[in-house]
Parts: structure tokens; sequence; C-alpha cells
């Protein structure tokens, strides 16, 4: 079963700040090599502070989310799923129409 919808990052609008890095209790937020804010999946449970935090407006709630943005690289996985967080991934994906793969941003 889904728990979290998570959060989906624009990466374009992104300025790396880091405000939202900062703000998560569960550190599922980092900054890519590229200077970019990316989202850690299976750490995400939806506390939604980073949203309120950036200041350029570019975290939002998956479900809140326009379709084209969703298809764009934003999270990554920190480790090897269990099989069980794998199934979750999957139901994410349907439940979302999201077809993008995790990219390592590091
Ligand atoms: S708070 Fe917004 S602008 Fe700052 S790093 Fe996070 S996503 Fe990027």
């Amino acid at each position: 079963m889904v728990k979290y919808q998570k959060v989906v990052i624009d990466r374009e609008t992104c300025i790396g700040c880091g405000a939202c890095v900062a703000t998560c209790p569960y550190q599922a937020l980092d900054i890519g090599k590229d200077g970019k804010s990316f989202l850690i999946w299976e750490k995400c449970k939806d506390v939604f502070d980073c949203i309120a935090v950036c200041p350029v407006g570019a975290i939002s709630k998956t479900s809140e989310t326009a379709e084209e943005l969703k298809q764009k690289e934003w999270f990554s996985f920190d480790k090897k799923l269990s099989e069980e967080e794998m199934k979750e991934f999957e139901e994410w994906r349907n439940k979302f129409k999201i077809k993008s793969e995790p990219k390592n941003f590091r």
C-alpha cells in the first residue's frame, strides 16, 4: 500500500539554497553535484515543511504537481530498496503516473 505521496522537485526552478535540506526532519532532501536539490525517495514521509520554506516554489506535493514535471528526473534512492519498499515504489509510480526512473545525483 502507498503510505506516502512524497514531493516533486522542479530542478530547473531550484536555486540550490539548501533551505529544504535544512528543514526536512528525515534528511530526505540533498543537494546534487549540479547544485540543485533532489529527493531521496525512501526517506520522504510527507512532512511537507520543504514546500513552505522553498523561496522559489520549486517543491510540490506529488498529487498536486503538473504531469510534465512528474516525468522529469528529481529523485534518487540512497540504498537498495527492500522487496516491500520496491513494491511500494511501483505502486507509488502507478498511482501518481510517474514514468521517470531514480537517478544518482551525487
Ligand atoms: S528550498 Fe527550493 S530552491 Fe532551495 S534547494 Fe530546496 S528546492 Fe532548491
